[in-house]
């Protein structure tokens, strides 16, 4: 009987891997309850969108998932 192994981790192979990337860091902006950012950066969630690409250039997460 052959058994079937699908790759479990497709999401983390291209072009999966930076599409959509919420893993980062998140804080809450200071009186803003329901605003959050990332905490390396300190850009929007809402600007970053998923995208690993729409964090600063600088950001340390950003630099981690990118920079080998
Ligand atoms: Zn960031």
């Amino acid at each position: 009987m052959k058994k079937s192994s699908e790759p479990a981790d497709f999401k983390s192979r291209p072009p999966y891997k930076d599409a959509f990337d919420i893993d980062y860091p998140q804080e809450e902006v200071p009186g803003q309850p329901h605003v959050h950012r990332c905490k390396s950066c300190k850009v929007l969630t809402t600007q970053i969108n998923g995208r690993l690409e729409n964090h600063a250039p600088t950001c340390e997460y950003r630099v981690r998932k990118t920079g080998s």
